[in-house]
């Protein structure tokens, strides 16, 4: 099927070659943002919003896909040149442009703003793994009564999809049953960081990361225990035995992907 502007005011042939330029570009752009928007995905586990936002720009640069954009819009124009209707495609052309800057732009934006994390689970079968997941580590909460487990499984991965804050799973830990403030909160900063943890080490496992970066929390309020891992870099089969984010209780460490590798894999 034809994507994309028609041109029926030009003679066939013209109009045909103008909808094939077009419709490669656009195929172009939408693969691009597709890619930067899969990285940044893949670096969001953590839903803090500086880090992604700093993500983007250090690794992504929105300047490095205005650049791609100016590319393809040249190329257009030169096909354009050479079929003689400069200026109408020109004009379609930084339309279509701005219009998948604006995508790009938005995308981020939603990614950022509204954590939707049903985007970086690929499919069913990490749904699945996620969702035993959280019941196995409910389960093994010895001071949440057994009748209110399916309620709590069902509460957290919804909190986890929409992209909660622990608070608000926190509150709605105890709209359930009735806990004290303190251990719904560390409650729900396990069960959502493992949960993340999670989907962050199947992603990593998708596109063959070796190599990630344990990070702490950067408040006042930091993992002490996980502290001198700060910043360390370790190969994911090191990690896989020595264990991933939660390590302890309360543990709100996450960990990234190795940079130089994403890099590469952003390259290809
Ligand atoms: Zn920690």
């Amino acid at each position: 099927m034809a994507r994309g502007p028609r041109y029926s005011r030009f003679p066939a042939p013209v109009a045909l070659e103008l909808q094939n330029a077009l419709n490669a570009i656009i195929d172009e752009l939408v693969s691009e943002s597709e890619r930067v928007l899969d990285l940044i995905k893949l670096d969001y586990q953590a839903l803090v919003r500086d880090r992604a936002l700093s993500f983007a720009n250090r690794h992504l640069g929105l300047d490095r896909i205005e650049r791609a954009l100016e590319e393809l819009r040249e190329k257009l124009i030169a096909v354009t040149e050479r079929i003689g209707v400069y200026n109408a495609i020109k004009k379609v052309t930084e339309l279509a442009a701005r219009k998948a800057l604006k995508d790009i732009e938005s995308d981020i934006k939603r990614v950022v703003r509204k954590p939707d994390l049903t985007l970086i689970f690929p499919d069913k079968a990490i749904r699945a793994i996620s969702e035993a997941r959280i019941r196995a580590t409910v389960s093994t909460v010895k001071t949440i009564p057994v009748q209110f487990h399916e309620a709590l499984v069902r509460t957290i991965y919804d909190a986890a999809t929409a992209g909660k804050s622990y608070a608000d799973l926190a509150k709605d830990i105890r709209a359930i049953y009735d806990t004290t403030r303190a251990r719904a909160q560390t409650i729900a900063i396990h069960e959502l960081n493992d949960t993340y943890s999670e989907v962050t080490r199947q992603r990593h496992k998708e596109i063959g990361i070796q190599h990630v970066r344990w990070l702490i929390a950067k408040d006042d309020r930091v993992c002490e225990i996980c502290r001198p891992m700060d910043g360390e870099r370790f190969r994911v089969a090191e990690l896989e035995r020595r264990g991933w984010p939660p390590r302890h209780v309360r543990c709100r460490c996450t960990v990234i992907a190795d940079e130089e590798e994403l890099k590469e894999i952003f390259k290809k």
